[in-house]
């Protein structure tokens, strides 16, 4: 039997892929991909509901709750599961056509009594996708219907937040669903004049589970109490014991509930613990600090000394004794990072981070890149660009996506790229190192189990970063200068 031959709709003959692929890679084509305006090409961003579904998974026996479409809380859980390589459960009370039409009501009445027969949470965190934000459904009345009717018991915990994500990202979802949960455990909890004399800490949109076991560890050598909100170190980071958890870990409901009496508060990540802050603020006396997050000796030391000054203890000697392990890990990496150029992208908390831990390396943040956030970012990270001189001459790209940033660093390169998996693909096209930190990382295994925070992160961080830029000498360089030795 002879094949029908396949006529091809448009031919693309091999000399105009050859002159495309060059014209990419040109200052026009820059010019034209900056001017883009109404369109985003591989975005640096997840939507709001993803960082809600992260918040809800860091608490007791807690069931992620999304109103809204099927389709996109697939996308929140496979996105979750592959970067952590576990499971990620949430629930759906898959609105379509109809619940478009007259209102999400019924979808989360039906959801609610569904799941709490099914999956006998001890919470329920209500966050809603895109559809129901549009048509305005109202969950305070939803809810409240849902008690009223008998459909759910009326002192089951359902905190609820609105997470549209036509507006803000995965780091503003974050912010709301903390503050609902925070907010509703803690309800009539404030006994006035009191402490419990514990610190409530707050990590932030950070999918590492390494850095929450940093924290603790830390804390734990200073032998301060500590609650750790929205803690997802054992939710996505469970031993594998044959059995399946739904709910392993996460803050218990109870610690949860005496926020407003610890002795003091530490948030690590300003820009996803916005409103969650300003709430905490306006509702306890306590102090509420609001630190850079600690990746790097500076903002490392930074925490500890805060630590120290709130609970009147001094830094424990074993944290000074890997402060100084830290420093001579740096001290004899530094000739292979100083002035070399890197290409940084993902959420802003960390992007500040990562920019105080590459020049205290004396390397050169030369391309910061950060989408959905507001000016307030690039003063806060120019502040800290201005420390250094190796701070000089960077761009801060605001509000742009993967394709711009590949469109920079073709033409004004860099030495490595430092963000998720989502850059490979400029990695590959440019041959540049990318060295894996942020999220989603979907590419490669146990990343999240390492820190990049404290010191021990800082020692991880320079290990990493050296060796990707050593291996890419050896993978180019030439034969008379492949040495044994570097
Ligand atoms: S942007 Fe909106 S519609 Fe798209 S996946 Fe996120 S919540 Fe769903």
């Amino acid at each position: 039997m002879s094949e029908a031959a396949v006529k091809k709709v448009t031919e693309t003959t091999p000399e105009e892929v050859a002159r495309i692929k060059d014209w990419i890679n040109s200052e026009e084509y820059k010019e034209k991909n900056l001017a883009r305006q109404h369109l985003v090409v591989n975005p640096a961003h997840a939507c709001q509901p993803l960082g809600a579904q992260l918040v809800a998974h860091g608490f007791e026996g807690t069931l992620p709750f999304v109103h809204g479409s099927q389709g996109c809380a697939s996308y929140y859980r496979s996105s979750l599961n592959r970067h952590f390589r576990e499971p990620a459960p949430a629930v759906s009370d898959a609105m379509t056509e109809d619940g478009a039409v007259f209102g999400g009501q019924n979808n989360l009445h039906e959801g609610l009594e569904n799941a709490l027969a099914l999956y006998h949470p001890k919470m329920m965190a209500v966050f809603t996708s895109c559809m129901p934000e549009v048509i305005g459904d109202d969950l305070n009345a939803f809810i409240q219907n849902a008690r009223n009717e008998g459909i759910v018991p009326k002192d089951f915990p359902i905190p609820y937040a609105n997470t549209p994500s036509f507006n803000g990202s995965h780091v503003q979802g974050y912010d709301a669903m903390l503050k609902a949960i925070l907010q509703y455990l803690s309800e009539g909890k404030k006994v006035e004049g009191q402490d419990s004399g514990r610190l409530n800490l707050i990590p932030g949109f950070d999918t590492c589970t390494g850095n929450y076991r940093e924290y603790a560890r830390m804390l734990k050598a200073f032998g301060i109490p500590c609650t750790v909100l929205a803690d997802i170190s054992e939710s996505f980071d469970s031993p594998l014991d044959g059995t399946y958890h739904p709910y392993p870990g996460g803050t218990p409901l109870a610690e949860a509930a005496e926020v407003l009496n610890a002795k003091a508060t530490i948030s690590l990540q300003a820009l996803a613990t916005k409103e969650t802050v300003k709430w905490l603020s306006a509702s306890t006396e306590a102090p509420v600090e609001v630190l850079k997050m600690p990746i790097g000796v500076n903002n490392t030391d930074a925490l500890l000394m805060k630590v120290s000054e709130l609970f009147g203890k001094e830094v424990p000697a074993e944290l000074k004794a890997e402060r100084g392990r830290a420093v001579d890990s740096m001290t004899d990496a530094h000739q292979y990072m100083h002035n070399k150029k890197f290409a940084i992208y993902g959420d802003p908390d960390w992007l500040i981070g990562m920019t105080s831990f590459l020049l205290e390396m004396g390397a050169r943040p030369h391309h910061i890149l950060c989408s959905r956030v507001h000016k307030k970012f690039s003063k806060e990270i120019q502040k800290v660009l201005d420390s250094s001189p190796y701070g000089a001459d960077c761009n801060i790209w605001l509000n742009k996506d993967l394709w711009h940033l590949r469109s920079l660093v073709a033409t004004d390169p860099v030495d490595a790229l430092i963000g998720n998996t989502h850059g490979k693909t400029i990695a590959r096209d440019l041959d540049i190192p990318l060295i894996r930190v942020g999220y989603p990382i979907m590419d490669r295994v146990n990343i999240h189990r390492y820190p990049i925070v404290g010191y021990q992160g800082t020692i991880n961080l320079v290990t990493w970063i050296v060796n990707s830029l050593l291996d890419q000498v050896d993978a180019t360089c030439e034969d008379r200068n492949f040495e044994m030795m570097r």
